[in-house]
């Protein structure tokens, strides 16, 4: 192991630490409230695997805020009932008409690994399971591998918004107004959230005032 693997698998043991002291000492503390009463988040999202975007760590999350599903490049596929293993959409399932959350956040970024494969011309030399995954993400034949990666992932979370639209649980609690659906991307060199815009069409900086009643 190198110096700097231990170093940063250390560094884990003394988080570890800090998480108990912060939520999980006392009677009253935090896991215990949590274990006595179950979870009930408001807000479920969907975000990258990608070692930068924690969304817990972005949005300063305590346990129980979030019911999260990460995987690559946050990609929703469709609803599609076919007896194969779809882990993102159990999730969807458990969230929406178990859990009964009111926000849906899908959560892309910059400089995406995945997106960057599926725009890479040079084929990965381990393929079993990557560009397999990322079929599902925007594809335009005529002009996707001319386009930027950011403007890439920004078209995915488009395109993984019309697919949630495809579960029959998510179209009708969208349409009653139970759920509420979010765009958002994170901007990982200016450290800043962006959201969409379906009227305006674009992505601007989350206004956290309006958000605020
Ligand atoms: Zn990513």
């Amino acid at each position: 192991m190198s110096h700097n693997l231990h170093k940063n698998f250390q560094k884990l043991l003394q988080g570890y630490q800090q998480f108990r002291n912060k939520y999980a000492s006392g009677e009253s503390s935090l896991m215990q409230q949590l274990a006595k009463h179950g979870q009930n988040p408001d807000v479920m999202l969907i975000a990258c695997s990608d070692s930068r975007v924690d969304p817990a760590i972005l949005l300063q999350c305590d346990p129980g805020d979030l019911f999260v599903v990460r995987n690559v490049a946050n990609l929703v596929p469709p609803f599609e009932n076919d007896g194969h293993y779809h882990g993102t959409s159990a999730a969807l399932e458990f969230g929406v008409c178990y859990l009964h959350v009111e926000h849906l956040i899908i959560l892309g970024h910059s400089q995406c690994g995945g997106i960057q494969a599926k725009l890479s011309t040079t084929p990965l030399p381990q393929d079993d399971f990557i560009t397999q995954w990322m079929g599902l993400a925007y594809h335009d034949t005529a002009h996707t591998h001319a386009m930027d990666v950011d403007t890439c992932a920004q078209q995915s979370l488009l395109n993984s918004y019309h697919n949630c639209l495809t579960f029959p649980w998510i179209k009708e609690r969208v349409d009653q107004g139970q759920l509420t659906l979010h765009l958002w991307f994170f901007d990982i060199k200016q450290g800043k959230m962006l959201e969409y815009h379906p009227k305006l069409e674009t992505f601007s900086e989350l206004d956290v005032k309006a958000s605020i009643p």
